[in-house]
């Protein structure tokens, strides 16, 4: 992008009006010194015999080179009263080594000779409370590899990498690389006064990727051992087929609804597990279509009535009054209200009842729809509530799968609810029963009305 447009009349005025702005602001912040040496310099002038115009012409010409020359106790050509400080208040010299330091988003410490620190860049401070200048790299942690690291590089210049694994107060694994600088700084400039930087310390934080790597792991081994429950159990019946059961057609018909039912579970974890993760690859796009809450709940309903009359349940559904607007996707909203919904007839009273309701609550300044699923179970104990929406998180995992569950629905209404930019509510009371609730934003209306 260029910045200048030649022979420009509009930029080159602009950059005229900035001159004088400038100029009159050095004026007026000199004014008393200017003032006084212009009274000195007239007595000396007129007392030489210099006539009074000549005098005043002379006078004018170093007004105006005193206000465009720099000095330096205003902090150089372009710095004004509170720029060029750091994040944290320091004050930087333009293109000195700790504003290079500073642009940089990775944490990174600066060392001198003795080995103290002498600079933390606002992303270390964020991550090290304890980094400060003055301070020993010792602040951060006592790691013995780490300090003979230092002293190592600060001997001989090459750079090292070493991996400091923290316990308290929290659980942090960082890797941190030093580098020898063999520069010398010795131009005030460039060393921004103080102590010339001896070693660099870049930390990189790995406990964010060890965690996403735990859970990658602990959900491939979840997800195979949900597959391969039922894969042996079909492999076991097909062998009891073959063999003892081949001339028994009583236990054939046995063995071939079980295997129906195996098959049936295997089909409901790789559409869970699919489902998953469709909305988690859409999660980051908000859905733009605007639909009726009321019309789509009305219809996730209806299809699961045979599912409430196989289980002698009653589903009832009340609908918030007039249009009940929101930007959503239809599919997954359905979605939401069955696996909510079949969760209440699974986990409810035998025979009871599960309510579904949209209401209209007011959140802050804001209107927002909520999709109410309640049922009076035996309820949820407490310590597990913040668990649910965990994949394979579940209370009674014998019982889930007894009831065809797979573990991943509420993981499922979670991240629904996240591209909604929704959210998932759970209140529930042992002995009384459980209210999920789905909460989303109202539109004023449709985009067509
Ligand atoms: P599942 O397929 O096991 O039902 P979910 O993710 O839908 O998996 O639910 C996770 C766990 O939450 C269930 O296993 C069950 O223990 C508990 N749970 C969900 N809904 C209810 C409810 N309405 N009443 C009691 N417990 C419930």
């Amino acid at each position: 992008m260029q910045l200048w447009r030649d022979n420009d009349p509009q930029s080159i005025a602009g950059v005229l009006g900035a001159m004088l702005a400038t100029a009159t602001d050095r004026i007026r912040r000199r004014a008393l010194l200017l003032v006084v040496a212009a009274i000195v310099g007239g007595i000396c002038a007129l007392l030489a015999g210099v006539s009074a115009w000549l005098f005043a012409l002379g006078a004018c010409l170093a007004l105006g080179l005193a206000a465009l020359i720099g000095l330096d106790d205003d902090g150089g050509a372009f710095a004004r009263d509170g720029e060029h400080h750091g994040r944290f208040g320091e004050a930087e010299p333009v293109g000195g080594w700790r504003a290079v330091l500073d642009a940089v988003p990775d944490p990174i410490l600066a060392l001198d000779e003795a080995g103290t620190i002498i600079h933390v860049n606002p992303a270390a401070r964020e991550l090290h409370v304890n980094a400060r200048v003055g301070g020993q790299p010792s602040l951060l942690t006592r790691d013995p590899e780490f300090l003979q690291a230092i002293d190592e590089v600060i001997d001989d210049g090459r750079q090292r990498t070493v991996e400091v694994q923290e316990r308290v107060p929290i659980d942090r694994r960082v890797r941190i690389t030093l580098t020898a600088l063999a520069e010398t700084f010795e131009d005030e400039a460039a060393t921004d006064a103080g102590s010339p930087p001896r070693v660099i310390m870049a930390l990189h934080d790995l406990t964010e990727q060890d965690r996403l790597g735990r859970m990658r792991v602990d959900f491939v081994a979840n997800a195979s051992h949900e597959l391969r429950t039922p894969l042996a159990s079909l492999v076991g019946f097909i062998e009891t087929l073959q063999g003892r059961a081949s001339s028994d057609p009583a236990a054939q018909q046995r063995f071939l609804g079980i295997m129906s039912q195996q098959a049936a579970r295997m089909s409901r974890l790789v559409e869970d597990l699919l489902s998953l993760s469709r909305v988690e690859m859409r999660e980051h796009l908000p859905p733009r279509t605007a639909i009726d809450l009321n019309e789509t709940v009305a219809a996730a309903i209806q299809a699961l009535e045979p599912v409430a009359r196989a289980s002698e349940a009653t589903l009832t559904f009340i609908p918030c009054e007039g249009p009940a607007i929101v930007l959503g996707e239809t599919d997954e909203i359905v979605q939401v209200v069955q696996n909510l919904v079949q969760n209440g007839l699974k986990y409810g009273r035998p025979g009871g009842t599960v309510e579904v309701a949209v209401r209209r609550i007011r959140q802050g300044p804001s209107m927002r729809l909520a999709v109410a699923v309640r049922d009076k179970g035996p309820g949820i104990a407490p310590d597990h509530l913040p668990r649910l929406t965990e994949r394979f998180y579940r209370v009674n995992a014998k019982s889930s799968r007894e009831k065809g569950g797979t573990g991943l629905g509420l993981a499922i209404v979670k991240h629904i609810a996240n591209r909604h930019r929704g959210e998932l509510r759970i209140e529930s009371e042992l002995g009384k029963g459980s209210i999920f609730t789905f909460v989303i934003d109202e539109q004023a209306r449709r985009p067509s009305d």
